[in-house]
C-alpha cells in the first residue's frame, strides 16, 4: 500500500487548493478497501453500479464516502440513486441528466453530479465536447432542479505525449473556469499516470486506482 507516498506527491504538486483523493477500488476487493480506509483514506470510487452496491453492503460498518465514476446506463439510474453516492462524476449528456432528474423527482431526492467533458474528443470516451460543455451545463442547471451540478470531470488524453495530455487538462480547466460563476467547485481529473500534471492544470479531485493498490 502506497497511500502515504501518494499523499506526499499530491501535496508537492498542489498550490493553494486542497486536493481531494478518490481511491478507485474497481479492481480490488472490499478487504483491500478496508485496509486503505484504515490507513486513512475516506473517499472511494466505483465504475459499476452493481459493484458499488456490493462493496457498500460488505463495508457498511465503515462510514466511507462513495463516488460513482463510470458510465451510467439508463436502466441502472434508480439503483444508483438508492445507493446515495456522495458524488456522481460521470453525467455525460443533457439527456442522461434529464433521466436522472426525473427519477430523483419521483423519489423526492437530490444528487450531486459533475458534467463529464470529452476534452480530447476521443471516440472511445464519454462526455460532451468542450464546445458544447458550457451550453450543456447551463441547460442542466435550467432543466434539472433535483440535480446539484458541482463542476466538471474528465479523463486525460489517452497518449504518451505529455503535451497532448496537458492540453486536454487545460481544456477541461477552461470549462471549469466558465462554470464557476454557476457554482462549480470541483474539477475532477487525473489518474495514476497523470495526476500530478492534472493538479498543476487545476484539478482539485484526483481519481487514483492502480497506484494505490499495487
Ligand atoms: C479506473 C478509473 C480511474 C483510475 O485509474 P488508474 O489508472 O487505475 O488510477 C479513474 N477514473 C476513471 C473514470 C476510471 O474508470
Amino acid at each position: 500500500m502506497n497511500l502515504q507516498s501518494v499523499l506526499e506527491r499530491i501535496e508537492k504538486a498542489r498550490q493553494n487548493e486542497e486536493i481531494k483523493l478518490v481511491a478507485v477500488s474497481k479492481t480490488v476487493t472490499s478487504l483491500e478497501v478496508a485496509k486503505l480506509y484504515n490507513a486513512g483514506c475516506r473517499a472511494f470510487g466505483e465504475n459499476k453500479v452493481q459493484a458499488l452496491k456490493q462493496k457498500q453492503e460488505e463495508l457498511s460498518h465503515l462510514p466511507i464516502e462513495w463516488h460513482f465514476i463510470g458510465r451510467l446506463q439508463t436502466n441502472k439510474i434508480n439503483q444508483l440513486i438508492d445507493l446515495n453516492p456522495a458524488l456522481v462524476h460521470s453525467c455525460d449528456s443533457l439527456e442522461l441528466a434529464i433521466q436522472i432528474d426525473k427519477r430523483l423527482k419521483i423519489k423526492n431526492k437530490t444528487l450531486d453530479i459533475l458534467l463529464q467533458i470529452n476534452s480530447a474528443k476521443e471516440a472511445s470516451k464519454a462526455g460532451v465536447t468542450p464546445e458544447l460543455a458550457l451550453k450543456t451545463y447551463e441547460d442542466i442547471l435550467k432543466t434539472c432542479p433535483n440535480l446539484n451540478l458541482k463542476g466538471v470531470m474528465s479523463i486525460g488524453a489517452h497518449t504518451d505525449d505529455t503535451d497532448t495530455i496537458q492540453k486536454s487538462f487545460e481544456t477541461t480547466r477552461g470549462v471549469y473556469e466558465q462554470t464557476k460563476p454557476y457554482g462549480a467547485i470541483y474539477c475532477s481529473m487525473g489518474m495514476s499516470s497523470d495526476f500530478e500534471l492534472a493538479i498543476k492544470c487545476g484539478a482539485n479531485i484526483v481519481r487514483l486506482g492502480s497506484i494505490l493498490f499495487k
